[in-house]
């Protein structure tokens, strides 16, 4: 059976390089299985999730290239929660609790003090149907538990129950339910809280395999009790690390800063920004990957380390740069004739000016000083007037060619004995203003001689 894996953002935010890990690692497991990858916006805190973050992380998705096989929004799926929760009402696996968020404060504090583990005693599990009518005349509603199955006989004395998994990235892995409080599946005001909406979508989509970051460990146990006990049968689970900025701070949505969006925004190509979220935290080496396909190739569950994973923001644009000085101009075309980059000669400008981009957008800097007028002419020393007179006065008839830079300069060499860089620095600051740049043997047939001419300094 091909594996559907989800992932499952709240639009609370624009989506960072953490998220974009979790998506990635999910994307890559479904292609390269043949898999189904669903979107499913976590989007039930009305209070906090936004439409247009949820279009947003559609968006920033695409650009990285990934297309979902279906988009799916907890907040139209309500019913499918009351319908489950119905159920395990009917079995007495949900029990209402009455207990004020100040009083469950106060019983954890009383048993932390005692040295003992902070865990729900199950109180409102004794309450008989007299007395919860009273607290109910009281005002008070109830919020609802899922009564985890760590007991033999009394719910009042759990026993040791391990839920087990053999974790795709983590390998074997328990949780003692004994160790934890019954969860709250909803909330006072009749709302869900995220486990029961999860199981239950990942249950009904058939979710095969549930990819996540490892804050999601201690869930899993209680989310394998609770597919059980909606008489399903639990997916595959794998639980990566996640990333940290350098001095181990978690990334947020709320930062803003190494989202998506502002990469994009700042000409970062999307492969560099794959490559990173990916290979961070993996055997070998971080290097830009040219596409998703090669990436998943690099990309083994069971590699990822354990521990959290330090991230420089500063390698992507390392990444970046290296990606883009690979480009083949078929890759950059249409940005270049966005720049109008004139077309004849676009492919052969490119080619010149790639080794000295970070960024795509730098060719534009590089296209104002071949094609455009330099901003302002440079400053020669006294010496290098007459050379340069001299220069220009050797200057070879068109048609120019990658020789003719070799042929001029040798003309030079032979005329004014100067070589090195005694020789080219005047010509480059003469016919580019700059002191660096891609070969002038590669510049010069692109400017072309009425432009140099142009340029040849004033006496
Ligand atoms: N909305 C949850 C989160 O972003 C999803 C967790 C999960 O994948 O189950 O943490």
């Amino acid at each position: 059976m091909s594996p559907t894996v989800r992932f499952a953002p709240s639009p609370t935010g624009y989506i960072h390089i953490g998220n974009l890990r979790t998506a990635l690692l999910n994307w890559l497991f479904a292609q390269s299985e043949g898999g189904t990858f669903i979107l499913r916006f976590d989007d039930t805190d009305t209070l906090r999730s936004r439409a247009e973050y949820a279009e947003s992380i559609l968006e920033d998705l695409a650009w990285i290239g990934i297309v979902p096989d279906a988009v799916h929004r907890q907040s139209e799926r309500l019913s499918a929660y009351d319908a489950a929760m119905a159920s395990l009402k009917a079995k007495g696996l949900l029990y209402p609790c009455y207990e004020t968020s100040d009083e469950l404060d106060r019983q954890r504090k009383r048993l932390m003090a005692r040295g003992l583990p902070p865990v729900y005693a199950r109180t409102a599990l004794t309450l008989g149907d007299a007395e919860r009518a009273a607290l109910e005349a009281e005002g008070r509603t109830p919020h609802w538990r899922f009564l985890l199955p760590n007991f033999a006989g009394d719910p009042q004395k759990p026993v040791r129950t391990e839920v087990t998994w053999d974790d795709l990235v983590r390998g074997p892995q328990a949780v003692d339910l004994a160790s934890l409080s019954d969860p709250v599946l909803v909330r006072e005001d009749g709302s869900y809280l995220y486990t029961p909406c999860s199981v239950v979508d990942d249950a009904e989509m058939a979710v095969t395999h549930i990819i996540r970051g490892d804050d999601h460990v201690t869930n899993t146990g209680v989310q394998i009790a609770l597919f059980e006990a909606l008489g399903h049968q639990a997916p595959a689970f794998g639980h990566h690390n996640l990333l940290t900025t350098l001095d181990g701070e978690g990334l947020s949505k709320r930062s803003g800063a190494l989202s998506l969006r502002s990469l994009r925004a700042d000409g970062i190509e999307p492969m560099a920004v794959a490559s990173l979220a990916t290979l961070v935290g993996l055997s070998g080496s971080i290097e830009a990957v040219e596409s998703l396909e090669a990436l998943g190739e690099r990309v083994k569950l069971s590699d990822i380390s354990a521990s959290a994973s330090k991230f420089d923001p500063a390698e992507v644009e390392r990444l970046n740069a290296e990606l883009v000085h690979g480009f083949d101009y078929a890759a950059v075309a249409d940005r270049l004739a966005a720049m109008d980059v004139p077309g004849e000669q676009a492919e052969a400008f490119w080619l010149a000016v790639r080794a000295n981009c970070a960024r795509v957008g730098d060719a534009a800097a590089w296209r104002d000083v071949v094609f455009g007028a330099l901003p302002a002419p440079a400053v020669f020393a006294e010496e290098d007037h007459g050379f340069l007179d001299t220069a220009f006065d050797l200057l070879p008839p068109e048609p120019w060619s990658r020789d003719t830079w070799k042929e001029w300069t040798g003309a030079m060499k032979a005329a004014t004995g100067r070589k090195g860089k005694a020789l080219f620095m005047p010509l480059r600051l003469a016919l580019t203003g700059l002191e660096h740049g891609p070969e002038l043997a590669d510049l010069l047939p692109l400017i072309g001689r009425e432009r140099a001419m142009a340029r040849r300094p004033a006496d």
